[in-house]
């Protein structure tokens, strides 16, 4: 089925904090002709489109919400070429579609040995959710090893975009194709060839320490808050929350991790209501403590 259409579905069935409740509507999209029918459909669903990957950097109202949640379901192995150029004369493109998770691109890319994505291993994103976020982990931002985007818009269907085209910034990206939705449909990456040992062992070190010092199996967003300019050196939003007696404080099912300070987690049956109040409670401590003004990293539904 090119476009699957379901009715009134639950944002905390979607999302990997498990928060949220009804939408109008889900339109999946496994192919371009369901792109078409999308563009179609969309004015009769009776809500603002939204783009949902894998739903793990989105902290959802209670709701109810008057969004068609749109989802990319090209998930099809990623096709890889080489090309002269890089550092060692070889550079190797990886074009994946938009519904393909990052997890797996990693795998296939430890597989092949393809280096350059190994510091986000761990991020569970889709590779659509990722590239607009312009996910980073450890000094690495997917924006600096995208090459070419494939952006669709309902009134302007598919175009590619050149990276340099593109606006990036700390967990910011815009096509800017329009101001209205846009959905990326596919992205091409340019990566280097190494040893699949050598790509398995960056992997699992970054992956190694990421356990020790962040939830990686709770119900989270990853970080809430963004790392705030103007922090003294070495003090990210995760440590600004902690000095600021924020780690482990609790509301109802939720509560800020005692593992990581930034890292809101659902320990069950949490509320979006409760999330909002710790997040705001986390910003006035910084405020208070710090003179830090945090913004929120995680996209908030109201
Ligand atoms: C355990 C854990 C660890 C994490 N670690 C990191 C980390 O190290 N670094 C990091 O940067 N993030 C991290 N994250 C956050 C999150 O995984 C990333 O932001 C991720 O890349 C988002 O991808 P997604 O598909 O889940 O996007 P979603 O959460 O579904 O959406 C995020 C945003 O992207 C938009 N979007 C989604 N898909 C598309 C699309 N196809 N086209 C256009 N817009 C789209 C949505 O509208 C929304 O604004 C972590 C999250 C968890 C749960």
């Amino acid at each position: 089925m090119p476009l699957t259409l379901t009715r009134d579905v639950l944002l905390k069935e979607r999302t990997t904090l498990r928060l949220g409740g009804p939408a109008l509507a889900e339109a999946v999209v496994t192919c371009e002709a369901g792109l078409d029918e999308l563009a179609r459909a969309l004015p009769g669903l009776g809500g603002l489109p939204l783009a949902l990957g894998a739903g793990s950097n989105i902290l959802a109202g209670d709701g109810p919400h008057k969004l068609v949640l749109v989802r990319a379901a090209n998930d099809a192995e990623p096709d890889v070429s080489a090309q002269p150029g890089g550092p060692d004369g070889k550079t190797i493109l990886v074009r994946a579609g938009a519904g393909l998770r990052l997890p797996r691109l990693l795998g296939l890319c430890q597989h092949a040995g393809l280096t350059g994505l190994e510091s986000l291993t761990g991020v569970p994103g889709s590779i659509g959710g990722s590239v607009a976020m312009n996910a980073g982990s450890y000094g690495v931002e997917l924006g600096a090893l995208l090459t070419r985007v494939r952006v669709w818009t309902p009134e302007g269907g598919l175009v590619w975009r050149e990276a340099t085209d593109c606006a990036f910034g700390y967990r910011h990206f815009n096509p800017e194709v329009t101001a209205g939705f846009w959905l990326v449909w596919e992205a091409e990456f340019a990566l280097s060839a190494e040893t699949p040992t050598a790509v398995r062992q960056r992997m699992e070190t970054v992956y190694e320490k990421k356990k020790t010092s962040q939830p990686v199996t709770a119900k989270s967003a990853g970080c809430v808050f963004k790392n705030p300019e103007g922090a003294p050196a070495g003090m990210g939003a995760g440590r600004l929350l902690d000095e600021a007696g924020v780690k482990g404080k609790r509301l109802g099912g939720m509560a800020f991790s005692t593992v990581h300070a930034n890292f809101l987690v659902n320990e069950g049956g949490g509320t979006a209501a409760e999330a909002l109040e710790l997040l705001e409670y986390g910003r006035a401590a910084v405020f208070d403590r710090f003179g830090l003004d945090l913004e929120t990293e995680v996209k908030v539904l109201p």
